[in-house]
């Protein structure tokens, strides 16, 4: 059998398994009420038990993959809201997933996704290239301001010209430090891996320098191997899971080559992609479940292993609320840690907001796909935060950070969306502890 039947029949063989898991729907109804696109949208083929009945459908071979039911598909943020609220413990973004990849084996990936998928991102420097180009570009245009007439160029790469986009960093995050940075304080605690991820490395550098000044400032040695490349997940969400599979391996084994005792992310995708998604590509062994065991979410891992105390912490006199990122919450049970880090610092007036676990809309490329859908979506986290009356949006995403502030820059709120480990940091340097 050749290779690409071998992945057809791969596919076929996951997306039966995927069959026996909606096959568990009770019909409830329940996820209706919980669905963020179904709320936006309305219609049944949007919901989970919509997507289960396409799912079974198409197993069964009573349903021809037409235009429709892809768009069916594709509109699924992977939030996994119907899965944390099934009473049957259906996980339909896992039906969802194997569809995906199902049908990017009888169709193929297509010219620009396997461009971006399989060259673009795997080579790393050609997106490292292009962000400094549109990081060069951004600064000589002073800011894309909302009547600056460059905004008509935005539909012509796919984007609303309503868009507010981050600044792209004109140096990585990554190539800020060396390979092995030293800890600042004797002695040495640990050795700690660092995985930037590609936002935090070409997009917020300033995270970057807050977890490794942390993390250094208190006596740990940071290792950022410099041939780590993007997680996989926003390739896998695409269904190319032959393009995710190499970028897991290549990660998994790159890692494993520094002896390392933890390993810190600071996105809740990439954590959720090297705790859990990596697992449906590398076999079950006991080198898999030492790499696993070694991840911690960086709010995690310094709520669990750092003792701040309260005189090292500077005062910040701001109002703060919390957006929990879908793949930090549910994906990985992370709540309390990044609220309580948050909580501790003086001069920060803690807020709770409205629907705080509620999905943004923004999950990784359905925000620039579905805009429209995924702004609509948004609307409602913009008002729990105009409602909430605070300074900050604290959260742990780098697409949440993106789409949020985004759209509060569209309706002209004044709230930045920053993330807990860069607020924690600036509070660690009022003190002049790190
Ligand atoms: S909540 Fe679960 S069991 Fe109920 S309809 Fe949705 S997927 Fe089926
Ligand atoms: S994962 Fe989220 S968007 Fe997708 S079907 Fe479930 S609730 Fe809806």
């Amino acid at each position: 059998m050749n290779t690409q039947n071998q992945i057809k029949q791969q596919a076929e063989t996951h997306l039966l398994e995927a069959a026996r898991e909606f096959q568990k729907c009770m019909q409830c109804g329940k996820c209706r009420s919980v669905c963020p696109v179904f709320k936006e949208l309305g219609n049944e083929i949007y919901v989970a038990r919509g997507k289960n009945k396409l799912a079974e459908k198409i197993v069964s071979g009573d349903l021809q993959i037409t235009q429709r039911v892809k768009d069916a598909i594709n509109e699924c943020l992977n939030c996994k809201t119907c899965s944390a609220n099934c009473p049957a413990g259906v996980s339909p973004e896992h039906v969802v997933l194997r569809l995906r990849w199902y049908i990017t084996t009888q169709e193929g990936l297509g010219f620009f996704k396997a461009l971006i998928f399989r060259q673009l991102i795997w080579r790393k420097w050609p997106i490292t290239l292009a962000a400094k180009i549109v990081g060069i570009t951004q600064r000589a245009l002073f800011g894309i301001g909302p009547r600056n007439p460059v905004r008509h160029l935005f539909p012509l790469f796919g984007f609303s010209k309503r868009r507010f986009f981050p600044t792209m960093a004109l140096r990585s995050g990554q190539s800020l430090y060396p390979e092995v940075v030293p800890a600042k304080k004797d002695p040495v605690k640990k050795r700690i891996g660092y995985f930037t991820g590609c936002a935090g490395n070409l997009i917020y550098p300033n995270v970057v320098k807050s977890v490794v000044d942390i993390l250094t400032g208190f006596g740990y040695e940071v290792v950022i191997p410099k041939k780590q490349k993007c997680n996989g997940t926003p390739v896998l969400a695409n269904g190319d899971y032959e393009g995710a599979k190499k970028l897991m391996e290549h990660n998994f084994n790159l890692f494993r080559q520094y002896n390392l005792d933890a390993i810190v992310v600071a996105c809740s995708s990439c954590g959720m992609a090297l705790k859990k998604e990596i697992k449906l590509f590398i076999e079950d062994s006991s080198e898999l479940d030492d790499f696993t065991g070694k991840v911690f979410d960086i709010n995690e891992f310094i709520e669990k292993n750092i003792d701040i105390k309260n005189e090292e912490l500077g005062n910040l006199p701001y109002k703060v609320s919390y957006h929990d990122p879908c793949h930090l919450g549910r994906g990985q049970g992370i709540n309390q840690q990044p609220r309580n880090l948050l909580k501790k610092i003086p001069g920060i007036d803690f807020k709770e907001m409205k629907d705080a676990d509620v999905c943004c809309g923004s999950a990784g490329s359905y925000c620039i796909t579905h805009y429209e859908t995924a702004i609509k979506i948004n609307n409602h986290k913009v008002k729990n935060i105009q409602d909430a009356g605070v300074d900050f949006v604290a959260t742990a995403c780098p697409t949440c950070v993106m789409h949020i502030q985004d759209n509060l820059l569209q309706h002209e709120s004044p709230e930045k969306v920053r993330y807990v480990v860069e607020i924690l940091a600036d509070s660690l340097r009022a003190a002049d502890t790190i």
